[in-house]
């Protein structure tokens, strides 16, 4: 579905971002990895994608707080590929404590990570996108860009940041062939949340074993996790021209916990 397009996917070295990277190349999508992690690790993520698959895969080690980070990782996958078709702001890190306990520095991270960073990248790459009058930016923000919960203000500011910083750009480049659009999942079981189940214990005093069921899953209707295969299909259906009327949406796929 995806065959000679290419895509920049950032935190793509785990969780949500890794099973969009796969589902693309699956999908014979080139795909430019990037993340943190062990370098060999990593490396063998890509070789095997690019092995599986018959697509290029590159990887970008840039620090998604850096906006000058950004601009080189962007320009290194249109000479890799020739070109960026599809962008999906995924890098994303959470730090949960009640307000006058989050420092400040956690404030800014998340802020330039879960944001700034969605804005950086897409500056980058809407003038190739123009110039071939084919673009689709896929911004992954969380229930928590639709609803708050508490102990997760700089996270829950960035989320709703994220969502009226999508809308803003499909507006302005709706008649230039591009989409935008926000991913908003509920709970999914990857690296982000299972740190996030001891700091929940500990903010909320309770045991880790019950956060699952009475915090994180007690609006999710389904009392299931979402699943990153779930996340990756949407993000598919979204990057293929069946999704070019699809623009400005805030996709909520989190077991009606936003509607409960
Ligand atoms: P994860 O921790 O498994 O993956 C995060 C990825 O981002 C990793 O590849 C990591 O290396 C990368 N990353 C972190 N800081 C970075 C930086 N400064 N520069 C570049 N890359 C960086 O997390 P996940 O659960 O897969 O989350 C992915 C996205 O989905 C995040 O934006 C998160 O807020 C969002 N989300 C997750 C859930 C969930 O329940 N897991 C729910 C809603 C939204």
């Amino acid at each position: 579905m995806l065959h000679a397009k290419s895509a920049i996917v950032t935190g793509s070295t785990s969780g949500i971002g890794l099973g969009i990277a796969t589902a693309f190349a699956a999908q014979g999508a080139d795909v430019l990895l990037n993340g943190f992690g062990d370098a060999h690790e990593i490396e063998a993520i890509r070789r095997n994608l690019e092995r599986e698959h018959g697509v290029r895969v590159r990887y970008s080690a840039a620090d998604m707080s850096k906006p000058d980070d950004i601009h080189v990782m962007a320009r290194y996958a249109s000479a890799e590929f020739g070109k960026v078709d599809i962008v999906v702001n995924n890098a994303g890190i959470q730090h949960v404590a009640p307000i006058e306990e989050q420092p400040d520095e956690k404030w800014d991270a998340i802020l330039a990570i879960n944001l700034s960073s969605a804005f950086h990248l897409i500056k980058a790459v809407l003038p190739g996108m123009k110039a071939r009058r084919w673009g689709r930016i896929i911004n992954i923000a969380s229930a928590h860009g639709l609803l708050a919960s508490p102990f997760k203000s700089p996270y829950v500011a960035a989320k709703h940041g994220l969502i009226g910083l999508s809308k803003t750009v499909a507006l302005e480049v709706a008649e230039h062939g591009i989409t935008s659009n926000t991913i908003c999942p509920g709970y999914v079981k990857t690296p982000l949340v299972e740190k996030q189940i001891a700091d929940q214990a500990k903010a909320h005093g309770i045991a880790p074993e019950n956060v699952v069921r009475d915090v994180m899953l007690v609006h999710q209707a389904r009392k299931e996790f979402v699943t990153v295969d779930e996340l990756a299909a949407l993000a598919v259906f979204l990057s293929s021209d069946s999704g070019a009327s699809m623009t400005a949406a805030a996709l909520a796929m989190d077991g009606g916990w936003s509607q409960h």
